[in-house]
């Protein structure tokens, strides 16, 4: 058995920092304590603490690969030794009980490991949280200039697996998706609180993802109050997000640049496909001469006119439409568009859905390149993970050459500033769009 450590009777988050304190009470002697626990078994007492192997697990030899190739999964089947603990903080070792790091422990996850810090030595308690949350916020300081809405920790990429916390102005709304770390709950409120000073924290935690790892789906206030309407802005527009019930966490943020970006080269009628709350519209209406917001959603086109009505802009109208009818039936009345902007939800949100995603994917794209005159711009994006980027650009190829239209890519584009996409972590990527120019 391995001689690693922890100190405490039953597990529990804090705790974890104890049987760390101890090695870095006696740092000099810590490879000789080592030995020396390994030679006297699992339990000792030291300093009226229980020390005991419990809250290592022990990883295969593909388990300690994903590790060093960079990513921070490690799934259930690579789990060669379980922790005898619950959810929470555990120790890896390779196996032969080398130690690779701290990690989240989910027990009835397919994922089981999810990598903190691979310093074996490191204490994960508040300090830890405060520093990994504060750079987390710190590498957003660039988008301040620009909106009071973004994420301020993207989980896995920012170094804090399964952990969103968003920003609506004063207000945060964030979701806890693994059991390991619903055990920092504490920590991660405490950190927040002191680095943003917000003046209220909401939970999510509704998300499906939950249910796999043994956790109630629930919205509730962890602190303060959060109101039900949000105004918040970006790149000079002002929007409303829903905290409570909207999608998400209350807006898309992941698209903001790409709205921006779309904004600044829209022009004569365009159309927003899959609008939500007129969240391209908006940008669209500052340089087109008209926009048609669509979507499958009343309530969110409701927020959509009140966006509008915020913004001062009376050249949008509404349509509450499925997208797939109205474009096939403007293509009937021979109506053009200037732009088009199609940013679908996930169509392929397995992989076996993928092949139907793909005719989805092509049927509204080739259908909107139809739709526009000579010279027309169609910004389209896919948030399907498992749309991969070449095949979204393979899908993209084949719409334009049914179209029989020369069709360029003026732009290809992906995830802002506050969506880190880790090249080593491609789940933490899911956003791709292309800006095609319809050339004749
Ligand atoms: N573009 C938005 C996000 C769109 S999310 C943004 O940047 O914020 C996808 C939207 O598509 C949702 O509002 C949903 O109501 C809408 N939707 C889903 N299926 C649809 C369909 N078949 N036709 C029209 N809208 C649809």
């Amino acid at each position: 058995m391995s001689q690693e450590v922890f100190t405490g009777e039953s597990f529990s988050g804090p705790k974890v920092s104890r049987s760390s304190a101890i090695w870095m009470a006696f740092p000099a002697r810590k490879s000789v304590m080592r030995a020396q626990y390994a030679a006297l078994g699992n339990i000792r007492r030291i300093r009226g603490d229980y020390i005991h192997a419990m809250t290592v697990a022990r990883v295969n030899t593909k388990g300690a690969r994903r590790w060093q190739a960079g990513h921070p999964w490690i799934y259930r089947t690579d789990v060669t030794e379980r922790p005898m603990v619950d959810a929470g903080a555990v120790l890896v070792h390779d196996t032969r009980g080398k130690p690779l790091g701290w990690s989240l422990w989910s027990p009835l996850s397919e994922i089981s490991l999810r990598l903190l810090d691979r310093n074996p030595d490191a204490i994960i308690d508040q300090a830890w949280w405060d520093e990994r949350i504060a750079s987390s916020i710190a590498r957003r300081v660039p988008l301040e200039d620009h909106t009071n809405a973004l994420r301020l920790v993207h989980g896995e990429a920012d170094g804090c697996p399964s952990l969103i916390c968003d920003r609506y102005d004063q207000w945060l709304v964030v979701q806890f998706m693994s059991a390991g770390l619903e055990r920092f709950r504490e920590e991660i409120l405490t950190s927040l609180r002191s680095l943003v000073e917000p003046a209220g924290i909401l939970a999510r935690n509704d998300v499906s993802l939950r249910a796999k790892e043994g956790l109630p789906r629930e919205t509730t206030i962890l602190f303060g109050d959060v109101p039900r309407e949000i105004e918040v802005h970006e790149y000079g527009v002002k929007f409303l997000a829903a905290p409570w019930t909207g999608q998400k966490t209350g807006a898309f943020l992941d698209q903001r640049e790409n709205r921006h970006f779309v904004g600044t080269v829209a022009r004569g009628r365009a159309l927003d496909c899959f609008s939500y709350h007129g969240s391209f519209a908006l940008h669209l209406a500052k340089k087109a001469t008209h926009v048609t917001a669509l979507d499958a959603s009343g309530p969110a086109l409701m927020r959509a006119a009140e966006n509008a009505a915020k913004n001062s802009l009376t050249n949008i109208s509404f349509v509450e439409a499925n997208a797939f009818d109205y474009l096939r039936d403007k293509e009937r009345e021979g109506i053009t568009f200037d732009t088009i902007v199609l940013d679908p939800p996930a169509f392929a949100k397995t992989r076996n859905a993928l092949p139907a995603a793909l005719r989805g994917y092509k049927d509204i794209n080739l259908r909107a390149i139809r739709l526009l005159a000579p010279g027309g711009l169609l910004y389209t994006a896919s948030c399907s993970f498992h749309l991969t980027k070449s095949l979204f650009l393979e899908m993209l190829q084949s719409a334009a050459s049914d179209s029989g239209r020369r069709v360029a890519i003026r732009a290809f584009t992906g995830q802002p500033l506050d969506h880190p996409e880790v090249l080593t972590i491609p789940e933490t990527g899911y956003i791709k769009g292309a800006l095609l120019e319809v050339m004749d």
